[in-house]
């Protein structure tokens, strides 16, 4: 028994040392990454369900690893946070992501394309300079307040410090708060309360359910009730189908985003996108 408690024992160590090494090059690799100029920005658009028009885009980071190939948001944002280097790296997709919106709306017209989004993480909402920084962004790329928007989730308001300040204070420069992913989290009714929030984002799983069961779109039903009730708007992700749609605008839905539309894309086909904008 001895024996095998003490294999068990070196087996399990290696399993964490394999990952521990793997965690370790990413995070090395992730390092250089924007130097080496590894990582891009995709935009996705967001719908208005009445006309079918683009009023907007979320920005959402990818790399490419000059090894492995594209590596998911999912499995590197998590190092980024762990190493503090989501702090750069989130300063570099800001200033990026503004900078692109800015030269789009002084190329097409606010009418054309009228916000961008961009994901800001919990260890972000950490730095109590963040306000500034946005601030400064806004003053350099010319981009107005009013047409950023900066997404949160529940976890990241509730993972310690004055995150929750530090968003109040993003809000009073005149930027939008989205909450991410509503829904999902403990407690996601009284962070309405205790964060000035403006949109909710209905997560894809609640999204999934609105052309099945009663009891499945009850969910969708009433968080668009919440959202008229207190004033905010809501957009609805993850929609992959037409049928979706339409019944997503039947509930009194205006705005939503996923594959059905379009998926993220590179710059240059939002660009295609907003100058066929209204032509049909
Ligand atoms: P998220 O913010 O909830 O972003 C939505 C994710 O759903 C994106 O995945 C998007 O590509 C995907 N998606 C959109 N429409 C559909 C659809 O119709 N069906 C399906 N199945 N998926 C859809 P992505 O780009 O892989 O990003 C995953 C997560 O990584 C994001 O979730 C966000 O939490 C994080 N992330 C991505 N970019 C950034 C960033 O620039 N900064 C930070 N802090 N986090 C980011
Ligand atoms: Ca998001
Ligand atoms: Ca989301
Ligand atoms: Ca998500």
């Amino acid at each position: 028994a001895k024996e095998l408690g003490k294999n068990r024992y070196v087996h399990y160590d290696a399993d964490l040392d394999a990952r521990a090494v793997e965690h370790a090059q990413l995070a090395a690799d992730l390092s250089h990454a924007l130097e080496r100029d590894e990582l891009h920005l995709l935009y996705q658009p967001v719908v208005d369900l009445p006309s079918g028009q683009v009023v907007g885009v979320e920005a959402l980071v990818r790399w490419n690893h000059p090894r492995d190939g594209m590596v998911s948001p999912m499995r590197f944002i998590p190092v980024a946070e762990r190493t503090g280097l989501i702090v750069p790296l989130g300063e570099w997709i800001l200033r990026t992501a503004c900078q692109q919106a800015a030269q789009w709306i002084r190329e097409y017209g606010a009418d054309a394309l009228s916000r961008i989004s961009v994901n800001v993480s919990a260890r972000q909402l950490l730095e109590p300079t963040l306000p500034q920084t946005v601030a400064s962004v806004l003053a350099e790329t010319g981009l107005d307040p009013a047409q950023l928007t900066v997404e949160i989730t529940e976890t990241a308001v509730f993972g310690g410090g004055r995150a929750a300040e530090t968003v109040a204070a993003i809000h009073a420069l005149g930027v939008s708060i989205a909450l991410d992913d509503f829904g999902t989290g403990h407690s996601s009714l009284g962070l309405l309360r205790t964060c000035p929030v403006d949109v909710l984002k209905v997560d894809k799983s609640f999204v999934d359910g609105v052309t099945g069961t009663v009891e499945q779109e009850a969910i969708v039903t009433s968080i668009i009730e919440i959202a008229q009730a207190l004033g905010l708007h809501a957009i609805a992700e993850g929609v992959e189908t037409g049928a979706q749609a339409d019944r997503l605008h039947t509930l009194g839905y205006r705005l939503a985003q996923g594959f059905h539309f379009a998926k993220p894309l590179r710059a240059t086909e939002i660009e295609s996108l907003i100058t066929s904008n209204g032509d049909g």
